[in-house]
């Protein structure tokens, strides 16, 4: 039974077609870029590792989906041989503001919220319901699901939640925090549980997303009680464009010496700051690492200030729990760069975690305990995969579960 996942963005839509009756598998994947621009284009690989690229005007989000499923029934390069062979669309949905705590099925209902929600979510929201309507014009007949990134958090207690500003600017406007990367969250802390043989309503979690965008989550009992994003994936830990946490005072300081109109401001503080912004070097990593490695100084120090910042976050969600038993590191940094997890996770013997360096050494895209058979909290990198998510809540929705 065949799944096709979808992230549609304003000028994007990447794709994924899973099988997923025995084993999930992923069958094809891609990216339609540019859409209304003069010259579009598609970039498809199988599961033959055979790529198919092509270029032409996509006008629409219609015209891409089009595309992407011309891809998949190519008779060279496609994996299935008719659309009938997909089963349900799921999609990932950016906000689902308060009114989503799961994924749903999409009827009309669902579609009037998530439209409520694209104040809160203005880049994105506006473009999944694009593809949703784009499905609905090629393949009418499909089911269709909304999988949210802030679902996950809605179990966070208001305490957590309100910031303290006006009440009424909650009441008008819905100010609050939210958190993103739940889908990621919620999978990475049950997929460690399972590899435990925990039962994750029993315990105190820590899930640390470290990519591009980075957040923590505090989850106790299997419920997102706290995490670092807030009403933006702005806040929290620092990222490789974002600022992540940053005094008020100064960014209206910034705005008024530079000049910087509100939409500049938003520009700066989402593109121009961060591991990028800081160190003038990179947002990717690997390459802060290597200049580290190489005596920059300035390198190293976004190397500091990135991994203290995630050790703040660590003490403040085990102050939150009233302790943890399990910290978890995901995402393409948290997975692959032991370089980070050591910064993050040495010297943690305070919080009953003693971190096992030489394991920690050769780990990548694994999912491994990286602490000491003796420590009383875990450590583990995990491999998160927002796509197969995405596919598994469909299949179950689909199946009417
Ligand atoms: P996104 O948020 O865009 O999905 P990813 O989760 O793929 O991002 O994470 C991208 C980050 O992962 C980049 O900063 C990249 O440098 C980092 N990364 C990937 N592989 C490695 C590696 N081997 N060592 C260090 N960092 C890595």
């Amino acid at each position: 039974m065949n799944i096709l996942v979808l992230n549609c963005g304003s000028s994007s839509i990447k794709y994924q077609l899973l099988e997923m009756s025995g084993e999930p598998q992923v069958l094809a994947k891609g990216i339609v870029e540019r859409i209304g621009l003069s010259m579009g284009c598609l970039a498809h690989k199988n599961n033959r590792d055979e790529k198919y690229e092509i270029e032409q005007p996509v006008p629409n989000h219609t015209v891409g989906i089009q595309l992407v499923l011309a891809a998949l029934t190519d008779k060279n390069h496609g994996v299935i041989s008719s659309l009938d062979e997909i089963k349900a669309v799921g999609h990932r949905v950016a906000h689902g503001g308060e009114y989503f705590t799961q994924s749903v099925l999409l009827d009309a209902d669902a579609i009037a919220k998530i439209e409520a929600c694209c104040d809160l979510a203005p880049l994105h929201n506006p473009a999944h319901l694009l593809g949703m309507r784009a499905i609905m014009d090629v393949l009418p007949n499909i089911p269709q699901t909304a999988v949210f990134d802030t679902s996950f958090h809605q179990s966070m207690p208001a305490s957590s939640y309100m910031y303290p500003i006006p009440y009424r600017l909650y009441e008008q406007y819905k100010i609050r925090r939210y958190g993103f990367h739940g889908t990621s969250h919620k999978f990475v802390a049950e997929k460690a549980c399972k590899i435990l043989g925990w039962n994750i309503e029993e315990k105190k979690i820590i899930t640390c997303h470290l990519g591009n965008g980075a957040s923590i989550t505090a989850i106790k009992n299997g419920k997102s009680v706290d995490t670092s994003m807030g009403f933006t994936p702005v806040e929290g830990l620092m990222m490789g464009t974002r600022t992540g946490d940053l005094d008020l005072g100064a960014l209206l300081f910034i705005m008024e010496k530079e000049n910087l109109s509100v939409s500049d401001a938003n520009s700066f503080i989402n593109k121009k700051c961060g591991t990028n912004g800081f160190s003038e070097i990179s947002s990717d990593m690997r390459d802060l690492e290597a200049e580290a490695e190489k005596g920059n100084e300035r390198a190293e120090l976004t190397l500091q200030m990135y991994a203290h910042r995630v050790r703040k976050y660590i003490g403040a969600y085990a102050a939150v729990m009233n302790g943890v038993d399990l910290i978890i590191m995901t995402g393409g940094i948290g997975e692959n760069s032991c370089d980070t997890r050591r910064r993050v996770l040495n010297d943690m013997e305070y919080l009953g975690l003693i971190f096992d360096n030489e394991k920690n050494k050769g780990i990548r895209a694994k999912d491994e305990i990286i602490s000491k058979p003796e420590s009383k909290v875990i450590a583990m990198t995990i491999t998160t995969n927002e796509e197969l998510v995405i596919a598994m809540d469909t299949l179950r929705l689909v199946n009417g579960k």
